[in-house]
């Protein structure tokens, strides 16, 4: 992940690992952004959650202030929000006709004995 537009003074290992943990759980950081290579971005290995929506940008409160630097996601896979997997989209999924009518499988009756699934 990458954060645009951060001041040079938040480029701090805690502080990135911070704002960080405002959006999951950061893991890694990159060795440009630790050796203070001041580029464009400061980058860092995260963990996400792809079954959310990423976030476009962050807000840092400072003092009355409020800073909104941009963030960037590198290297997302795709994510299929039909069968909950990595590799593949929702559009390209092989499980969609199998997701796609209401399946529900009710639990068995205590007299009847019966199952009933709907489609
Ligand atoms: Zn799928």
């Amino acid at each position: 992940m990458r954060f645009y537009d951060l001041p040079w003074e938040f480029w701090h290992p805690q502080i990135l690992a911070d704002m960080a943990r405002g959006i999951r759980i950061p893991l890694k950081f990159d060795k440009a952004t630790l050796e203070g290579d001041y580029g464009h971005f400061a980058c860092m290995l995260i963990d996400v959650d792809l079954s959310k929506p990423l976030p476009d940008s962050i807000i840092i409160e400072v003092g009355e202030d409020c800073l909104f630097p941009t963030l960037y996601f590198e290297n997302v896979p795709d994510f299929c929000s039909v069968c909950s997997s990595i590799g593949h989209s929702a559009a390209s999924c092989h499980h969609a006709a199998r997701f796609a009518g209401n399946v529900t499988i009710e639990p068995k009756d205590k007299n009847s004995g019966k199952r009933q699934i709907q489609n």
